[in-house]
């Protein structure tokens, strides 16, 4: 994951192709790569965008969805210097984080699920290109959706949930209960942040609840995936070029690992 996937970058090419052999390497039966673009509405043109799909244990009588967005952004347009706007954000939290847990999920799931459950994983891109007023946000996602709606991806239509995480590693971590997450599904959410407090992780929060969130699991939603997201969404250095790894605490990303292999395991041991 050292490769730049910045959106736009034309060495991402080579993330895109790390990540895919990755997805095989951990066992994915089946790996789709699905191309197409996407307009940034700020007006700096088309970018070229990937959806990644890993599909482990296609045969499975139950099956559910754990993704994230693997892109990072361009743009570091939250920071108060104008000058620094059109510089990349290193995306240590915001497209590494959920990645590097999704990853590291996909081994220990094989071995504790049920073997009547398969899963796939969905790496979206274009979750970045959007701008502050204009929206435009979650390209691929919306891409995939929209395939899925039009019946083109059964595997994936297959799914009884989906999992989305996004900005999982802060230092300080807080996982309140997103809106948009709760009206999808508000058993797997009780079920997952319940998981959290029986598994003593504190920093899912069970009693605040954020507003509803733009990210990539509206999309899955929207297809008829009902699909909840994992997020902190209150990180100092949100769209900042201080988006770095000495923000990132592994214990937080362990932890946020460990909730969702337990609340995945026990919701099918139910
Ligand atoms: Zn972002």
């Amino acid at each position: 994951m050292t490769r730049p996937r910045t959106l736009g970058n034309p060495e991402r090419t080579h993330s895109i192709a790390a990540l895919a052999h990755d997805l095989e390497t951990r066992g994915a039966e089946h790996v789709e790569r699905i191309a197409h673009a996407a307009a940034d509405p700020g007006g700096t043109g088309d970018y070229a965008l990937v959806e990644i799909i890993g599909h482990f244990r296609e045969d499975a009588g139950h099956r559910f969805i754990l993704a994230t967005h693997f892109d990072t952004r361009p743009w570091a347009d939250e920071e108060a210097d104008p000058a620094l706007h059109d510089s990349a954000v290193p995306g240590a939290n915001d497209g590494t984080s959920g990645l590097a847990v999704v990853l590291e999920l996909i081994e220990p799931l094989l071995a504790r699920l049920p073997t009547d459950v398969g899963f796939s994983v969905v790496l979206f891109d274009g979750e970045e290109l959007g701008r502050p007023t204009l929206g435009g946000y979650c390209m691929g996602s919306r891409h995939l959706g929209e395939q899925i709606s039009g019946g083109r991806h059964p595997l994936l239509a297959a799914a009884e949930f989906g999992i989305v995480l996004d900005m999982v590693g802060d230092i300080d971590l807080r996982l309140l209960v997103e809106s948009n997450s709760l009206a999808a599904h508000p058993a797997l959410v009780e079920h997952v942040w319940g998981t959290a407090l029986a598994l003593g992780v504190d920093a899912f929060d069970p009693t605040t609840r954020s507003v509803g969130i733009i990210d990539d699991h509206k999309f899955l939603t929207s297809a008829g995936i009902p699909s909840i997201l994992l997020i902190d969404r209150q990180y100092a250095a949100w769209h900042r070029v201080d988006d770095t790894i000495e923000r990132i605490d592994p214990g937080s990303l362990a932890r946020v690992g460990m909730v969702v292999l337990e609340s995945v395991v026990r919701w099918y041991e139910r």
